[in-house]
């Protein structure tokens, strides 16, 4: 479904390394991908290449094996949400979650009862005339989760989609996402510095370091067999 053939991304600036550095990645119809790996390594230039947000320098992006070069984001079917999520903070939650929607030509009453089906899924019953702006980090954050979900694409990306909220929160959102994601038949590629939901969420995990995938496996492979001393190192100092 998802495939990356030696994709590379430099930024202008002082000569340094790249932030993707001939990444090779296929990622299968319905799987479930969590790129791991330290601040830095790449992982959000990862999902903004795939978006149609940055432009690899080298390389080619494939989606249903098609050459994306050229096709802009809201063209390539995949939902994207963001790290810093990025929502309309004077508008409500219901009109920041039903913003795909609209743009995707679902009817008014679909699109009603779709937002209201969400935000319940996400934990705010109720919050679709709350203003954005008058929401904690945490719930905008979830706002946000039910506004990528919202159009049911083909390729939904996430990046550290649970990252401001508590534990029991997020234990609970792995399980229902997966849920979720198995009903839909989501293709997923989530971004996460937490290995434990990571190893929950994912079919297959991927660990990046400095712009290139140091491993990739499924979650037991990896961590019963870190393919090398970062990846163990990694795994070990992130809990
Ligand atoms: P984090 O876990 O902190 O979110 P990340 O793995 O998502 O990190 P990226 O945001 O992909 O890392 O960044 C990879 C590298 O590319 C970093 O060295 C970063 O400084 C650099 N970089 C990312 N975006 C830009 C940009 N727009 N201009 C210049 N450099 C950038
Ligand atoms: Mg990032």
């Amino acid at each position: 479904m998802l495939r990356l053939d030696d994709v590379s991304v430099r930024f202008d600036g002082p000569a340094g390394r790249a932030a993707l550095d001939g990444v090779d990645l296929d990622v299968a119809e319905h799987e479930t991908v969590c790129v791991l790996g330290p601040s830095g390594s790449g992982k959000s230039t990862l999902l903004r290449v795939v978006a149609g947000l940055q432009a690899p320098d080298t390389g080619r992006v494939l989606l249903a094996e098609h050459d994306q070069r050229g096709v802009p984001a809201h063209k390539r079917g995949v939902g994207l949400m963001f790290q810093d999520h990025q929502l309309f903070p004077q508008r409500d939650a219901g009109a920041n979650v039903a913003f795909g929607l609209r743009m995707h030509h679902v009817p008014r009453a679909e699109q009603d009862a779709r937002v209201r089906e969400l935000l319940d899924l996400v934990g705010l019953p109720g919050a679709a005339r709350r203003a954005v702006a008058s929401l904690s980090g945490g719930e905008q954050q979830r706002v946000a989760l039910a506004r990528a979900l919202a159009p049911r694409p083909r390729l939904l990306m996430l990046d550290e989609p649970l990252g401001q909220l508590d534990r029991s929160l997020r234990e609970r959102l792995v399980v229902e996402l997966r849920a979720l994601f198995g009903e839909l038949g989501t293709t997923v590629l989530a971004v996460t510095h937490d290995q434990g939901e990571a190893f929950a969420l994912a079919d297959r995990v991927v660990v990046m370091r400095e712009g290139r995938i140091a491993q990739s496996g499924t979650p037991l492979d990896v961590w019963q067999r870190p393919a090398d001393a970062f990846v163990a190192r990694f795994l070990g100092f992130d809990n």
